[in-house]
């Protein structure tokens, strides 16, 4: 069915492009984030129904069968999902955007009698494939259904060499021949680099990755509107390929990292060093009242969130016990660090919930050399961002991620639930410092204890 004239498309088309670019610009603030959303959310939906009403469509059944399924499992799914298994979420339907795209292009291949057109199909195949399979390990690595460790063996970087290589010449013949057949071994090899590119990346490179897939889901898409000839699948492709390539070299940057050398952690074999297992090294452990009397007699008080704090959601508490110790004249921070919980951004999203004054929050570089005039640092439920490591240890997978200076603190607060890593799986020495002092607990329930024996105090 056509209801719709090609100018009309076109034009519905524009207004949906418009809608996504309004999204992004949405995005740029928490305070208009939530109507970036919407604005984009209805662009798809006005893409959607312009498409449904301008193309000529063969098996109508068939796609809104697709719909319902892919509504009924996608609809629950976001609206059940936990905020720190939101990147799980983004790296899944991220992956199936690639996934997608990559099966479009093999559908299209048939039709492809140009050479430029088998040229956009093979990129669409091969990074669409890559996106579908590194996000696909990356969920698995969120999720903790695999190691979050970076995963090497001595083979690796020839592997991924061959498997490129072997890629490029598939990809040269399904150009040069328009083979279905080739087009199958070339998406296999697309999935293998995705696999490959995905396993050596462990601890701090992960959420540059998550973006970085997101840009070569954006770059499929691209090409495949190319495939068909379709303007807002490029535009729509385009703007996340380009936005997904500014975040990702701003976290790149923030992390002093390069993305050159996180795409070629294979060739370098990644990391392995650290342990995984809990350390029996003895620590300095004490009760919540101890807790209390050391803040409740500070002068300046930092506090470090961390995945650990939204995980046991404790953020209204951490909060009220911030304003608890400000009402007995002690100065309270919040020190934010750029990857501290599973997404960017996850602490401020975290803390705004919970009415933590925006003064109270301070980034990285702002509060770094403040830690020094601090009598307690409180880390609460983070491990990997005040891991020292990240600046002694060369082979660890954190090595060269800035940190929060919290050792400068007079005293080093731990609230954790025990002596298991974090994310990085990699230990962290500071806890063994003499002045490290260990609050051991769900951070919900240590916090509520700290803060009812600093109210009586
Ligand atoms: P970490 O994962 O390093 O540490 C979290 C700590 O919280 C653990 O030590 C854990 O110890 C503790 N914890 C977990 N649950 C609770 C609870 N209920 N109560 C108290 N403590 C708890 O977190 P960080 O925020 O320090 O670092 C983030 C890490 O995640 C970095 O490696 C970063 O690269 C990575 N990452 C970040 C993303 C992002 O975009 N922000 C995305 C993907 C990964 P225990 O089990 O003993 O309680």
């Amino acid at each position: 069915m056509t209801l719709l004239d090609p100018v009309w498309t076109a034009l519905l088309y524009l207004a949906a492009a418009v809608f996504f670019i309004l999204a992004l610009k949405g995005l740029n603030s928490p305070r208009t984030a939530r109507q970036g959303n919407l604005l984009g959310a209805f662009g798809a939906l006005l893409a959607v129904v312009t498409v449904f009403f301008s193309a000529k469509l063969d098996n109508v059944p068939w796609i809104l069968g697709a719909i319902a399924v892919g509504t009924a499992v996608a609809a629950p799914v976001a609206r059940r999902v936990q905020m720190t298994q939101m990147p799980q979420l983004v790296a899944l339907f991220n992956g199936v955007g690639g996934g997608a795209a990559a099966l479009v292009a093999l559908l299209e291949l048939g039709h492809a009698e140009e050479s430029w057109v088998r040229l956009a199909v093979v990129f669409t195949l091969l990074v669409g494939a890559v996106s579908f399979a590194g996000s696909a390990i990356t969920f698995a690595k969120l999720q903790e259904l695999m190691t979050t460790r970076p995963i090497v063996f001595p083979g690796l970087p020839v592997l991924m060499a061959a498997v490129l290589i072997a890629a490029l010449g598939a990809a040269t013949a399904v150009v040069l021949t328009g083979s279905l057949a080739l087009a199958l071994i070339l998406m296999v090899l697309g999935l293998a680099a995705g696999v490959l590119l995905v396993l050596p990346v462990g601890g701090a490179d992960v959420p540059i990755v998550i973006s970085l897939l997101n840009a070569f889901t954006g770059l499929a898409v691209a090409a495949s509107g190319l495939v068909l000839g379709n303007v807002l699948l490029l535009v729509a492709g385009t703007l996340v390929g380009a936005s997904g390539t500014i975040l990702t070299r701003a976290m790149a940057a923030a992390m002093g990292r390069s993305v050159a050398g996180i795409l070629f952690g294979a060739f370098r074999g990644g990391s392995t060093a650290g342990s995984t297992t809990a350390s029996d090294r003895p620590v300095r452990s004490s009760s919540a009242e101890d807790v209390a009397v050391l803040l409740g007699y500070a002068q300046r008080v930092i506090i470090v969130p961390g995945y650990g704090l939204a995980v046991a959601q404790g953020q209204h508490t951490a909060a009220e016990l911030a304003q608890a110790l400000e009402a007995r004249g002690i100065q309270v921070d919040f020190a934010i660090h750029p990857v501290a919980g599973r997404m960017p951004g996850h602490m401020n999203v975290l803390l705004a919930e919970a009415n933590v004054p925006y003064e109270s929050l301070k980034e990285m570089g702002e509060i770094n050399s403040e830690f020094r005039t601090a009598d307690v640092a409180l880390v609460v439920g983070a491990n990997d961002v005040v891991n020292p490591a990240a600046k002694t240890s060369s082979g660890s997978p954190i090595y060269g991620m800035p940190i929060l200076e919290v050792a400068d603190a007079r005293q080093v607060v731990f609230l954790k639930r025990s002596m298991r890593p974090g994310f990085a799986g990699i230990e962290n020495d500071l806890m063994f410092e003499p002045q490290t002092t260990l609050l051991f607990g769900d951070a919900k329930e240590s916090l509520t204890k700290v803060l009812g024996a600093v109210k009586g105090l």
